[in-house]
């Protein structure tokens, strides 16, 4: 099965979470917005300067290009906050400071840079130095009363925060939000504090998982390390069914060994089990489980510690966006150059781990790293990128464009 395939495989399955809450603004952050944000004023309500300087009607000033100079008395003053209360007249003009109303009868406004001088009563200019509406912001021209200004489905960042607070909104309606448990399983793991016999690994997948959940911002539900054992498995899936919406493991997904989990999963429900064509993460399990009268979809991600990873941020993650109920999920992608060649087998997609960088011309290039085995964390944890190679490419040729997913972003 294609990567394509499996993710639009699962997301026609999941049904977002109904339930809203109302939270204070600044505990929206990162949160869905369960109803669209109508705006309820115009933002600015009034036409205002964007410059310090003098506001007058620019037919006033003479023609644009004019030869020559005009005096304009000085007849008050609009500061931000305290708006000239007189209406302009001819042959005047009114000191004016950046947010400030622009008094009635003005139409543009001089920056004090353009002023030939000045004293307090009087203000000499050039002929035509500004048209018709140079230097003002329009009422309404960040948001007009009445259309949307967020739309449901948008996870906020701190520019809806703001935006939210300009409109005068103090909270808002969000999804409540996803509930997923998570557990690592395997005999060889050892949990931290614990001696590490011979054959044993610490399980790293669990603080993993749980960190990618918290990024998510998802309520994260640590049920531990399960024991290849039936029993042990079987109530860590009833405990996540009881406790949340979704179930994420880590292990015992392939085919053979001693992982009794693939067996216990098809028991307590529909859940299917498959071999994505990609790598590393070929191996993986999603579907639904029950528990008396309660269900939690399952993801049953592979054990390998970057496998885990890169099956959660490339399958996992838009799905479980997705049933929060975000609606603008999808990862940006940038292409660019890669330096160097890349081994690549056709009828797979690879994920390989990046390190992006400058050229001397301080244009992107991407470089991958040479250990791309499933189990090196460390090469995950140095890299700052993945490059995504597609189902059909072969090998690249240094210098080919190809598709990057940045780690970090600006917001
Ligand atoms: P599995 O998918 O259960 O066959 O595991 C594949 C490989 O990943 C094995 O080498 C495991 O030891 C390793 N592995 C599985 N789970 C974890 C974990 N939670 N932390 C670290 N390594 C793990
Ligand atoms: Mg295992």
């Amino acid at each position: 099965m294609r990567v394509e395939e499996a993710k639009q495989a699962i997301l026609r399955r999941l049904v977002p979470i109904a339930e809203t809450e109302h939270v204070e603004l600044r505990a929206a952050l990162g949160r869905v917005l369960a109803l669209d944000i109508v705006s309820p004023i115009n933002v600015p309500q009034h036409d205002n300067s964007a410059m310090d300087g003098y506001a007058l009607r620019a037919a006033d000033i003479g023609e644009l290009g004019g030869a020559g100079e005009i005096t304009l008395r000085i007849a008050g003053e609009a500061l931000a906050g305290r708006p000239y209360a007189g209406v302009h007249g001819a042959g005047h003009c009114v000191l004016i400071t950046t947010g400030a109303v622009l008094p009635k009868g003005c139409d543009c406004v001089v920056p004090q840079e353009l002023v030939l001088s000045a004293s307090n009563e009087v203000v000499r200019l050039a002929h035509g130095v500004v048209k018709a509406g140079a230097n003002c912001r329009r009422a309404g021209e960040d948001l007009r009363a009445g259309s949307i200004a967020l739309s449901a489905g948008k996870v906020l960042r701190p520019a809806d925060v703001g935006l939210l607070a300009s409109l005068g909104i103090a909270a808002v309606a969000v999804k409540r939000r996803l509930r997923v448990a998570f557990f690592s399983t395997g005999d060889e793991l050892r949990s931290l504090g614990q001696d590490l016999e011979p054959g044993c690994v610490y399980d790293s997948n669990r603080y993993t998982l749980h960190a990618m959940l918290a990024r998510l911002g998802v309520e994260a539900i640590d049920l531990g390390v399960v024991r290849d054992d039936p029993a042990a498995l079987q109530a860590a899936l009833e405990r996540g069914c009881r406790e949340a919406d979704a179930i994420v493991t880590s292990g015992g997904v392939s085919v053979g060994a001693a992982d009794h989990t693939r067996e216990i999963m098809a028991q307590m429900g529909a859940v299917d089990f498959w071999k994505i064509a990609m790598r590393p993460g070929r191996p993986m399990a999603f579907g639904s489980v029950n528990a008396g009268t309660k269900s939690a979809w399952l993801f049953g991600l592979p054990g390998n510690p970057v496998a885990v990873m890169v099956s959660f941020y490339l399958i996992a993650r838009d799905a479980l966006l997705h049933l929060a109920g975000a609606s603008d999920a999808a990862l940006p992608l940038l292409r660019m150059p890669c330096r160097g060649t890349l081994r690549k087998k056709p009828g797979r997609t690879e994920f390989q781990r990046g390190m992006l960088m400058c050229d001397d011309a301080g244009r992107s290039r991407v470089r991958a790293f040479d250990e791309q085995g499933s189990g090196i964390l460390r090469s995950m944890s140095e890299a700052n990128c993945i490059i995504v190679l597609e189902h059909e490419r072969g090998d690249v040729a240094d210098g080919e464009d190809v598709d990057v997913i940045l780690f970090d972003g600006l917001v």
